[in-house]
């Protein structure tokens, strides 16, 4: 693929990512929490359930770039607070997504991995900013994207010095309306023949329907996926974004245990 350098595989060895005790490229890593941080009772709760039903870290917006200026924006700093306290209270680590150059450096304070959302896959600036840190960053695929466009933001990121790059399919727009996007699972593998960064799928926005995060959860783990990100509400009808596709925590339970064991199969299959 033209231009990719630094993200092709080559003859590379497989990035590994270690995020608290967990590794990306490695381990089968699951991310789980609400769209948003909407408080800090609601964000302690969801935290608790989803590591008790084996979640590796949380997730949780508090910058959020919604399509309405007059949809919930997110807490900002007063989110990532409450992060940093679930982190301290549960030991799971967090990602949170950032939406603004300027906002970069402090929020590597309070968070473990840095998202940078669909609608920003192609920002470069922010891209060149989180590239000058250390700070793992989640590249979510823009949802007009070819894999060639997403994997150059990954090589702008490599390029200014960060090599701890993952990637995440989130599912793009076609002409289809049942689902919010169409779900790209061969992406997943093709990515894995272009490059050496590990790729989670985010079955969530990949499909806005929470009844079909179960199967697009397994068969993301058939693609090959090196983890999930999935979105869990303690209420989901009263979430203040994206509540349609949020699990309750016994629903996200119920996942975890058959994306383990089809892990474990698919692994004995190796
Ligand atoms: C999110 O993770 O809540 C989000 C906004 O995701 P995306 O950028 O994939 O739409
Ligand atoms: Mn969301």
């Amino acid at each position: 693929m033209k231009n990719i350098k630094l993200a092709a595989l080559q003859n590379k060895k497989r990035t590994v990512i270690q995020v608290g005790n967990v590794k990306f490229g490695k381990d089968f890593v699951v991310i789980a929490g609400p769209c948003s941080v909407e408080g800090e009772e609601q964000t302690l709760e969801i935290a608790f359930a989803v590591k008790e039903a084996g979640a590796h870290m949380i997730r949780g917006g508090a910058f959020k770039p919604r399509t309405s200026p007059y949809a919930f924006q997110g807490l900002g700093l007063k989110g990532l607070k409450i992060l940093e306290k679930v982190r301290e209270k549960t030991g799971l680590s967090v990602v949170s997504e950032v939406l603004d150059i300027r906002d970069v450096s402090w929020m590597c304070e309070y968070i473990d991995v840095l998202q940078i959302g669909a609608r920003n896959m192609q920002n470069f600036s922010l891209l060149k900013e989180v590239g000058k840190k250390n700070t793992p960053v989640l590249l979510k695929r823009g949802m007009y994207s070819t894999l060639s466009e997403w994997l150059n933001c990954a090589e702008y990121i490599l390029n200014e010095g960060n090599p701890n790059v993952i990637l995440c399919e989130r599912g793009i727009r076609t002409f289809e309306t049942y689902t919010r996007n169409t779900l790209d699972l061969s992406a997943v593998s093709a990515i894995k023949e272009l490059t050496h960064l590990p790729i989670i799928v985010d079955p969530a926005h990949g499909t806005g329907r929470a009844s079909l995060i179960l199967p697009m959860s397994l068969a993301a783990v058939a693609s090959g996926a090196d983890g999930l990100i999935v979105e869990v509400h303690n209420n989901p009808e009263v979430a203040l974004s994206d509540k349609d596709q949020a699990l309750t925590p016994k629903q996200f339970s119920e996942m975890a245990k058959k994306v383990r064991a089809l892990r474990t199969f698919m692994e004995n299959l190796n």
